[in-house]
């Protein structure tokens, strides 16, 4: 089973920093993309660090009521996620499942039963999504929004020697380059 991993903040709305779930916000166009994967029989699953539950600004529960709402918004577009998995940890807490490590990409991999290298992921941080991806043999695609921007300039030396496979606009551009390589492959 293939899988197309997506980060949250910066990638399918917010700003690229930890925004509170209360305020996050989907960019307009994440829906689209979001349903354009569930089209193809991939697994969407949502992948992203919230330390800020370890630094105290928001609580677990609040993330989770967060996602319930994004669900809801995504289901109104007839698109869905397949599976959520997200790191609450502090940095400081050395966890092996905050990005760029990939307890998390591994934890999918079983519960989803997922062939990783068949997989991509897509981010708009270099030195987290990107070095996630590259150390767990995914394929990778960062999109611009976000911190997209400064993972190519001034922050590429956080990801040195890591080329994304594609490098696109927004998610649904992002998604509609996946969509385009799943259909060769079938
Ligand atoms: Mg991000
Ligand atoms: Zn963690």
């Amino acid at each position: 089973m293939k899988a197309v991993f997506l980060d949250r903040d910066g990638t399918l709305g917010g700003d690229g920093y930890g925004t509170h779930p209360d305020k996050f916000e989907m960019f307009d166009f994440a829906p689209e993309a979001v349903k354009a994967l569930n089209n193809e029989g991939v697994k969407v699953v949502l992948f992203t660090n919230q330390s800020r539950i370890g630094r105290g600004y928001f609580t677990e529960e609040e993330l989770l009521e967060g996602f319930t709402r994004m669900k809801t918004e995504l289901a109104a577009h007839s698109a869905y996620i397949d599976a959520i998995y997200y790191c609450p940890h502090h940095p400081k807490d050395d966890c092996d499942c905050r990005k760029p490590n990939i307890g998390l990409l591994e934890q999918a991999k079983q519960e989803l039963q997922l062939d990783l290298e068949k997989s991509f992921v897509v981010g708009d941080t270099g030195g987290s999504d990107m070095l996630a991806a590259s150390r767990a043999g995914t394929r990778m695609v960062l999109v611009k929004t976000g911190r997209g921007e400064g993972s190519l300039t001034k922050f590429k030396d956080h990801w040195p020697g890591i080329e994304p496979d594609h490098i696109a606009e927004d998610v649904l551009d992002a998604a509609m380059w996946i969509v385009q390589q799943l259909k060769k492959e079938k």
